[in-house]
């Protein structure tokens, strides 16, 4: 058995850590550094290029190099990338072949740094991550070879790698802004054991952001110079935005960055470079923005932990991106206490992995975890009522932050007379309409007794395993028929064992020539659809609910696609009251919401048109 290390596989950048005598220590590359980018490519003779090497061909060769891969993880969209610059031959790799690369790299740098075999790891996800992401991390560290023994929360891993000795109960707050994802988690910890409270995030939100809002500013800089956009081609870019992250990074420290991009276009047979300097508060004006909805955020999770911001005992910045002046700035004013200065914010996360992966090697290390789920789990359920049906209600069977590993059953009941099927959709998210969360899978459930409506009962058994991943089972009551069905992902399935095995055979290959030969039936077979069929499953409550408002529920669901700013705000809140008063039977209530709704629809569609 080889050793097992932790993982932080981030947006932006990788690193992979190992406790040795009790102490988390990150494990440097053959140059000495910690920090592994997160980026593939292939060089101009298709030689495979994972790391600082990929990046610095990046912004000249943006065709046969990817950054950011995590973005898309638990999807199937696929990264076209050129193999060699002779041909035009490309290749196309789904998230997490490409995140494979890089555990892969990680794995061989850790070999080296050990000189033994590593077989094991523990790799951190931002704690909102949803089932299917987690589903692909763990896919690319098999594709890799490792055994991934567990996927932690990466604030719950940041938090392991502080100093707790204390045997008090400490609230901390873990803020972590990376590269492209965002999570704040309020975590209690008591002694050794660690456990998260209450998790909220944007899985879409992070210091690329900010590059991008920098890149779009200079451009118009230049333009403003020199009467003439940017060329649109991608290696010019590239370039801008290489710029823009150093523009952003040199801010850090300082209250000015000079940016001097040469040949960036041209006029006539003029060559235009772009010369300027931006300003700190140039750059938090474009920042604030964004960092106002993480503050939303820490809102959120502290309403969910139930604890006001000065119950904090401390408060944890993690990711590059905490090392924005601002950034700090905003959480201490926000939550009127300073952040603690300790272990680098961008090495943390691995660290805690470290730890914990050396826990689960039967190493003796201080911390043990629990971990909490971050999105409530269920499925779409109509309500039928003497006057109508009510569709599309989200039932949520496990709640957010349930404490993992759970397991909980809802009982269901068919509509109609003589009904033999029903179909399951499952949903994750908060919202009370099921179409507004994100999909995780549906499946029919046939063959029932035919008897009377509401007579045959399905129980439905969600089980969220420690690694984030779903299991759904359903039982029919009556006969004790029994059926395990696989959930699908909406993304990513698991891969077989002859598919893991030939895509770990081929990133052998491709670690070995520097050329990766994808397997075509695992592109095909990993993706998946996510059907959108309809329900025809019932709660057992029932509620009094006129078909005018089903009628003007369903116009406002298709409102919502249309509508933009704070309409959309406005209606979803107005849904979630008629839904909230649904729920509590609050007849009355339900009435004046709809004709409010009424109102809003009205107003909202004039304004429009
Ligand atoms: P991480 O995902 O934690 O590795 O964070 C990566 C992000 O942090 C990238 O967007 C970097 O540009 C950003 N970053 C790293 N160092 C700094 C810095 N000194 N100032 C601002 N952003 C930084």
């Amino acid at each position: 058995m080889g050793r097992t290390v932790g993982i932080d596989l981030g947006t932006t950048n990788s690193e992979v850590a190992i406790v040795e005598n009790g102490q988390a220590r990150v494990l440097p590359g053959e140059e000495g550094d910690l920090i592994l980018p997160s980026c593939v490519g292939f060089s101009d003779t298709g030689k495979l290029l994972v790391g600082r090497d990929a990046l610095r061909q990046y912004a000249a060769a943006p065709d046969r190099t990817v950054r950011s891969i995590k973005r898309w993880m638990g999807t199937d969209h696929k990264t076209t990338l050129r193999i060699d610059s002779a041909s035009d031959e490309t290749r196309e790799y789904l998230p997490h072949e490409i995140s494979a690369m890089i555990l892969r790299a990680l794995k061989q740098r850790a070999e080296t740094a050990l000189g033994e075999e590593v077989t094991q790891a523990v790799i951190t996800v931002p704690a909102y991550f949803t089932d299917a992401q987690r589903q692909a991390t763990k896919t690319a560290g098999e594709i890799a070879g490792l055994e991934v023994l567990q996927i932690i929360n990466e604030p719950t891993a940041a938090a392991l790698t502080y100093d707790l000795r204390s045997d008090e109960t400490e609230q901390v707050l873990v803020y972590d802004l990376g590269g492209g994802t965002f999570d704040v988690s309020v975590v209690e910890i008591t002694g050794e054991v660690t456990e998260v409270l209450a998790s909220h995030g944007n899985n879409q939100l992070g210091g690329d952001d900010f590059d991008r809002r920098l890149q779009l500013h200079l451009a118009e800089r230049f333009r403003q110079a020199h009467g003439i956009d940017v060329p649109e081609d991608a290696v010019t870019q590239a370039r801008l935005l290489r710029a823009a992250e150093q523009v952003k990074i040199t801010l850090s420290t300082h209250g000015f960055a000079p940016v001097r991009e040469a040949f960036l276009g041209s006029k006539g047979n003029t060559a235009l470079h772009l010369e300027a300097e931006i300003s700190r508060s140039d750059f938090e004006e474009l920042l604030r923005p964004l960092l106002e909805e993480t503050l939303e955020a820490i809102d959120r999770a502290l309403a969910d932990a139930e604890l006001d911001p000065e119950d904090l005992d401390r408060i944890i910045l993690v990711g590059g991106s905490t090392r924005i002046p601002l950034v700090q700035q905003m959480v201490e004013e926000h939550l009127d206490q300073a952040p603690v200065d300790g272990v680098q914010p961008d090495l943390c996360v691995a660290l805690g992995a470290a730890l914990q992966a050396g826990v689960l090697a039967g190493e003796e290390v201080e911390s043990i975890l629990v971990d909490v789920i971050p999105h409530s789990l269920g499925i779409s359920a109509a309500v039928s009522t003497p006057m109508g049906i009510m569709p599309g209600f989200f039932s949520v069977i496990i709640p957010r932050n349930s404490v993992v590993p759970v397991s909980r059953s809802e009982i269901y009941s068919t509509m109609s007379d003589r009904q033999t099927a029903v179909e399951i959709e499952i949903f994750q998210g908060e919202n009370e309409i099921a179409e507004e969360n994100v999909p995780l899978g549906s499946y029919k459930v046939e063959g029932l007794p035919p008897g009377a409506a509401g007579s045959i009962q399905i129980e439905v058994h969600f089980d969220f395993d420690i690694n984030g991943i779903l299991t759904v089972t359903t039982t029919e009551k009556g006969k004790g028929q029994q059926g395990t069905l696989v959930v699908n992902h909406g993304g990513i399935e698991r891969l077989s064992s002859h598919e893991l095995k030939q895509a770990r055979a081929d990133l052998d290959a491709l670690f070995q020539d520097g050329l990766f030969q994808p397997d075509e039936t695992l592109l095909s077979s990993a993706a998946s659809d996510v059907e959108d069929d309809s329900i025809d499953v019932e709660t057992s409550e029932t509620i009094p609910i006129a078909p005018e408002l089903v009628a003007l529920l369903t116009r406002a669901r298709q409102a919502l696609d249309t509508l933009e700013g704070e309409q959309v705000e406005e209606l979803q809140d107005l849904l979630d009251d008629i839904a909230e008063a649904i729920a509590d039977s609050e007849t009355e209530l339900i009435a004046n919401l709809q004709e409010e709704l009424a109102d809003f629809l009205y107003y909202a569609t004039t304004q429009d048109s």
